[in-house]
């Protein structure tokens, strides 16, 4: 038997040789030079920010922020969104049990921001758990004028997302946000929402690198099946959204397969009148239909791709 499991555990080692190699090879074709320090960037402990609650007293915040060197407001989003030179403790509650703060990567916050958000906004997050975007746009939003749903197909997912939601509003609150679980894809609803957001899953290749059981996984065509099942969302979203509002597809994919060509062919295949909205932004770069902010070039922060599109007609 100690035999059998040496087999087994070379034969183990060969499997996850491969799949690295198919990997390195996959994005270096995309990457080029640059995918060595891409690499190294994405190695790196993920970051966090700190985006604080407007829901929550900033009094019980600012006593929870008071032993962090260097905290600075980060200019690159309107929200009020931290970083500091320690680690960010635990976010607390607040006497109404609202909690003060979510942390989070700056920049997931961006892609929220890229919604051009107003109070009165009607809002779909269409793939939403655990919620850290939700909570960012929940920042935005006045009610009863606004509103937000959040929609999450795993159950399990969902019940995390419904938490997070609802302890980050106050009681009176919580009625203006509801918390669905349909399959993203298929959501038709039509003219109910000025914006929607499509944070689709993934490959998120940061997160597979961090855990050699999870990149064992991966494979070229699972990025291709994950970029059909993108496409569908990106589609049910563009169908959804009333004209003249906006939809923004973003990913933590560094696969261009999951980003700009989800674009392009989601665009081949969509029913209703779509243009791209074209922004620059303070961090990141320009792609061919979008943004992306990677880590290499982004003080650490990313990777976060994203699309911003407008209903014509
Ligand atoms: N927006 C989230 C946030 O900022 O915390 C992260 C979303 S994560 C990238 C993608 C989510 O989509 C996962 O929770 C996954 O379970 C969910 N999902 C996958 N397929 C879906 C579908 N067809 N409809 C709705 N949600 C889906």
């Amino acid at each position: 038997t100690k035999q059998k499991k040496l087999a087994r555990e070379e034969q183990e080692r060969l499997q996850k040789s491969m799949v690295v190699k198919a990997f390195h090879a996959f994005y270096e074709a995309q990457y080029g030079e640059r995918w060595s320090s891409l690499l190294w960037a994405l190695h790196a402990k993920p970051r966090a920010a700190c985006l604080s609650n407007k829901f929550a007293d900033m009094a019980v915040f600012a006593d929870s922020m008071e032993s962090l060197t260097n905290l600075r407001r980060i200019q690159f989003v309107s929200v009020p969104l931290y970083d500091c030179d320690n680690r960010f403790p635990h976010p607390e509650r607040d006497d109404k049990n609202v909690y003060t703060c979510y942390l989070l990567d700056a920049a997931s916050v961006l892609a929220t921001e890229a919604l051009d958000l107003s109070p009165e906004d009607r809002v779909l997050d269409l793939c939403a758990a655990p919620g850290g975007k939700s909570v960012s746009i929940l920042q935005h939003l006045q009610f009863p004028m606004g509103s937000l749903t959040a929609n999450e197909l795993s159950a399990d997912r969902r019940r995390r997302l419904w938490k997070v939601v609802m302890d980050y509003l106050p009681e009176d609150l919580k009625q203006y946000v509801s918390v669905t679980g349909r399959d993203g894809a298929q959501w038709s609803q039509p003219d109910l929402f000025d914006k929607v957001l499509v944070d689709a899953p993934c490959s998120a290749e940061r997160h597979l690198l961090q855990n050699d059981e999870e990149l064992c996984k991966w494979s070229e065509r699972r990025s291709v099946q994950c970029a059909k099942r993108q496409i569908a969302l990106l589609n049910a979203a563009l169908k959804n959204v009333s004209v003249g509002g906006l939809v923004v597809y973003s990913t933590c994919s560094i696969s261009n397969l999951e980003n700009d060509k989800v674009i392009e062919k989601a665009l081949q295949k969509r029913k209703v009148g779509v243009e791209i909205v074209h922004r620059t932004w303070l961090i990141g770069e320009k792609t061919e239909y979008g943004w992306i902010v990677l880590p290499d070039t982004s003080s650490g922060w990313g990777p976060l791709y994203f699309c911003v599109l407008r209903r014509v007609s």
